[in-house]
């Protein structure tokens, strides 16, 4: 029996997946598609989590999609309102309809002669097999494993006496009222729940062996409040979008040409939020600059207020074991627990853990250079859907999709069937993302890179992305175009 086959085949169906249907159902409507998705839901992150507190900590003006606008003025929202708002799109726009849930690719095979990929795929339910074609893939699986995540061996975790809980596995009938808990991390998921475990738990504790970078923003956006009172929706969303993207370039632009002013900012807003006498340097003051890693977000100082009455301690030290009752540490201090919980991060997968092959060659992800941040040099006709670190994720899926639309539609203009990134010899190669994060460098290896400049390099920048995507001629001789079964291939 034959594969089935599709115009364009999109692999996942999380915020990304969904906004490239709709943006392919909009301005490509003779292309055929499909949404691959291999869990039984939609929504990906925002369904996958489900820790006390999860929220974004971008705002939803930039998270939300450009063609349906975020309304109101919380710009930080709950988890489950941002599943509601990407579901809600995805039936809005009939997108609902093309994703074939239980199906998880496993392997995607180029062929140069057939002008398209053959993807292998497991199915969830049944445990069977299957086949698709495809001209066109699009993977939008998002960065991370959805079955591990990272937890660092822990001497003595057999001996602790409560639960260990992992922020992506939250228990739904973990109690944690009058408990005592012992958050282990400092990255944005600790900052995201201590403050809502808080609430109930006995005392939280946040342990981290060293500090980042927590700013406080409002959560209701003052601007969006306003103008939402004394105009349309039309008008006033993109004045708020706009103003929070070029809010967040100058805070990303002023950390990294002013680290010392910036950090000289950070510091009093600090000293203003927290307790007298409270110990900044310790708790709050990295080694690092601001943005070389990413800066939490404290929604309205609420991890501040939770340390100023006392229900939430700061200890920054190391981890010497656990015991029955709870934790030794290097200082000789024992920190008593009920229940631990390990926010030490997420464990980095390119391309949802796809094997890629062209033309029966294994493909190296780590050899290849990105293109434009969205294909990958040497492979033809995939794209990929990646986000900011310094901006919303959005903002970046969205102008991949844009320019995947662009792509497409070029190709059938001119009658061509492949499109291929072809790298020079000469171009360098460096680590996908500035940023210094564990869960960064851990994953480097296994990612594509990037190269110095345009077109190798997507800069952090989505102003500039715009207009230079915008722009940015398709017939670049970094793209190797072909016609169907052409033996020569034709490099415009
Ligand atoms: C706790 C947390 C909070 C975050 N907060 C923010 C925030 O505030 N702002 C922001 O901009 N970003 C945030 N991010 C980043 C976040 O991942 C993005 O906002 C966004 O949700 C990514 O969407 P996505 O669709 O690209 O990927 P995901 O949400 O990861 O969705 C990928 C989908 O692909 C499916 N999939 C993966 N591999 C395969 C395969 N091989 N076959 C079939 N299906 C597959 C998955 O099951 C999933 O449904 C956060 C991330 C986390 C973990």
């Amino acid at each position: 029996m034959n594969a089935e086959h599709v115009d364009v085949l999109i692999v996942g169906a999380g915020l990304s997946g969904i906004g490239a249907g709709c943006r392919l159902q909009q301005r490509c409507p003779d292309k055929t598609f499909a949404i691959l998705e291999s869990r039984g839901v939609s929504g990906g992150t925002w369904d996958l989590f489900r820790f006390p507190g999860i929220r974004s900590d971008s705002d939803m003006f930039t998270l939300c999609y450009p063609f349906r606008p975020w309304s109101g003025a919380q710009a930080i929202a709950d988890g489950a309102s941002i599943l509601d708002y990407v579901r809600a799109t995805a039936r809005e726009h009939g997108i609902d309809r093309r994703i074939r849930y239980h199906h998880r690719v496993v392997g995607a095979e180029w062929s140069s002669g057939d002008a398209c990929w053959t993807v292998e795929v497991e199915r969830g339910d049944s445990g069977q097999t299957s086949q698709m074609t495809c001209g066109f893939l699009f993977t939008c699986t998002g960065y991370y494993r959805y079955d591990a995540a990272h937890t660092p061996e822990l001497a003595g975790a057999e001996r602790f006496g409560g639960p260990i809980v992992h922020p992506q596995f939250w228990p739904a009938d973990l109690d944690v009222t009058g408990k005592r808990v012992v958050v282990i991390g400092s990255g944005a998921t600790a900052v995201t729940m201590i403050p809502a475990l808080a609430r109930t738990a006995g005392h939280v504790t946040m342990l981290q062996r060293s500090p980042s970078y927590v700013i406080s923003l409002p959560a209701l956006d003052p601007l969006a409040g306003l103008l939402g009172r004394v105009l349309p929706q039309r008008l006033a969303y993109p004045v708020v979008r706009w103003k929070n993207v070029l809010l967040t370039l100058a805070i990303y632009d002023f950390s990294r040409r002013r680290p010392a002013g910036m950090k000289r900012l950070i510091r009093r807003a600090l000293e203003r939020r927290l307790p007298p006498g409270f110990d900044i340097d310790t708790h709050f003051t990295p080694r690092y600059d601001p943005w070389d890693q990413r800066l939490c977000l404290a929604p309205d100082g609420d991890l501040f207020e939770a340390i100023g009455d006392g229900r939430v301690s700061i200890v920054t030290d190391r981890i010497e074991a656990l015991t029955e009752t709870g934790l030794t540490l290097a200082s000789g201090d024992v920190l008593d627990a009920d229940v631990i919980v390990t926010a030490t991060g997420l464990e980095m997968e390119p391309f949802g853990g796809i094997r890629l092959r062209v033309d029966e060659r294994a493909v190296d992800l780590g050899a290849a250079l990105v293109y434009r941040g969205m294909q990958i040099s040497g492979v033809p006709n995939l794209a990929f859907a990646f986000g900011y670190a310094n901006q919303s994720w959005t903002l970046g899926s969205d102008l991949t999709c844009e320019q995947v639309c662009r792509l497409l539609a070029h190709m059938d203009r001119r009658g061509y069937a492949s499109c291929t990134p072809r790298r020079r010899d000469d171009v360098a190669a460096a680590p996908f993302a500035d940023l210094t994060s564990g869960y960064v460098l851990r994953a480097v290896d296994r990612f594509p890179k990037q190269g110095p400049a345009e077109p190798w390099r997507r800069e952090q920048n989505y102003a500039r992305n715009l207009r230079s995507m915008r722009r940015a001629p398709l017939d670049d001789p970094a793209l190797e175009f072909a016609r169907r079964r052409q033996a020569v291939r034709e490099a415009v």
